[in-house]
């Protein structure tokens, strides 16, 4: 059977994934989530003038010389205003962000004046608007400020309470369940003999998913039985999406397709041109998506990352997106590639001239954890692309660049 190229299955994933409905919630939970309509602000800001500096509010045309002596009538602070207006020769003591009183236009700052009781001196001369902000310089009322697709960030948190907006609407967490596959798999702490293994994908998985946004449901081991696999299985109900980890590829005991297939599965893929990752199946039970990841943990993390990530970023109302390639330069040679697209893992760094160099692991084989854990980035060697000496130039994904640190 061949093998899908990469493309196509980014291009069917993406098809074969909606966008979940929205839902209300708190500024104060929104960061991270994706807006799901448009945001007005709903007051002016500031709403009348007000002091950009401490000192004395003036009529510019009062301080058109200097020195000029004023007498002030009263003090505005920010909360308390002055509430008279100002007249020929009279100025107010003001603080920043306090509301410049009717008839004032300008602000001396208070190091540019002597006092003597309520006789002020004014040692620079004013002009119109001197330190003064005027009423929307920040943004006004009805102004759309944040769009609909809109990541939100601690910045926008800032800005929604700014405008006075207490509540958002954004796109539901997808819920994804996360079923790992396989009689040697034990979860972390428990006891392992020796024919056992430790199952890493379950919680890398969930850790993904979290950082995504989305909500992790454990459904736990399932052994090698299809007896085993229908019971954990029963948990999918309340999921929007199902990954599966190991039991795809053409082993004996790899029956999560055969399970899922009984189940209503429809499989799209289940077989891509990529390195490491071979074995990634997508499909949909009933209207539900559904991802076979394989089991080697280097596998599972890299298609988790290419069609898992854009997937709970797209079921959030944002874009189905791979991370741009930077252009790296290659700290140790790489020999020619075959049929499959390969992610290398690399550690990163910088020659004197501020290039990025990415050097390979010398070790890629697809079980080891350490150097994915350790790795800053992904060399990518497309499709039967030739041997590279170090120094020369390829495309890599740097994980620093990643849309979220994962
Ligand atoms: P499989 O696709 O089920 O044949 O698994 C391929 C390899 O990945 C085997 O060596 C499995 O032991 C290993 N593996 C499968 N699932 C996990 C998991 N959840 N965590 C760590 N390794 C796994
Ligand atoms: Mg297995």
């Amino acid at each position: 059977m061949s093998l899908l190229p990469l493309e196509e299955a980014f291009a069917n994933v993406e098809k074969g994934i909606s966008v979940l409905s929205a839902e209300q919630v708190s500024v104060a939970d929104c960061l991270g989530r994706v807006l799901a309509e448009n945001v007005a602000a709903r007051l002016t800001q500031p709403p009348a003038p007000v002091s950009s500096m401490d000192g004395y509010a003036v009529r510019a045309q009062d301080v058109l010389s200097q020195p000029v002596t004023l007498t002030r009538v009263g003090e505005s602070q920010a909360g308390g205003p002055y509430d008279g207006t100002l007249a020929d020769g009279e100025c107010v003591r003001i603080f920043t962000g306090a509301p410049l009183p009717a008839g004032a236009d300008a602000v001396i700052i208070q190091e540019d004046t002597d006092v003597f009781g309520d006789q002020i001196t004014m040692k620079e001369v004013a002009f119109e608007g001197k330190f003064v902000r005027k009423a929307g310089l920040d943004f006004s009322e009805g102004d759309i400020l944040l769009h609909k697709g809109r990541v939100l960030s601690a910045r926008d948190v800032g800005l929604l309470c700014a405008m006075n907006v207490p509540w958002v609407k954004v796109f539901r967490r997808p819920r994804v369940a996360i079923l790992a596959t396989g009689d040697e798999l034990v979860m972390p702490g428990e006891a392992v003999r020796e024919s056992q293994i430790i199952s890493s994908n379950s919680l890398m998985v969930a850790a993904l998913v979290q950082a995504m946004g989305g909500i992790a449901v454990n459904l736990g081991i399932a052994g090698d039985t299809e007896e085993s696999l229908r019971e954990t299985l029963s948990g999918l109900d309340c999921a929007d999406l199902l990954v599966t980890s190991g039991g795809v590829s053409v082993g004996e005991y790899d029956l999560v397709r055969k399970v899922l297939g009984e189940e209503g599965l429809d499989i799209d893929f289940w077989r891509i041109a990529m390195k490491p990752g071979k074995p990634f199946m997508f499909g949909h039970i009933g209207n539900k998506p559904a991802m076979g990841l394989p089991g080697n943990p280097v596998s599972s993390y890299v298609t988790a990352f290419l069609f898992l990530r854009p997937a709970l970023r797209k079921m959030q109302g944002g874009a189905f997106e791979q991370d741009k390639p930077v252009q790296v330069i290659l700290g140790a040679a790489v020999p020619e590639n075959g049929v499959r697209q390969e992610y290398m893992r690399a550690v990163f760094s910088q020659d004197p001239d501020g290039n990025l160099v990415a050097t390979p692991y010398n070790k890629q084989d697809s079980s080891m954890l350490a150097n994915l854990a350790h790795c800053e980035g992904f060399i990518i060697r497309p499709v039967n692309a030739p041997a590279l000496s170090a120094g020369e130039k390829t495309q890599a994904i740097y994980l620093k660049d990643a849309m979220v640190s994962v």
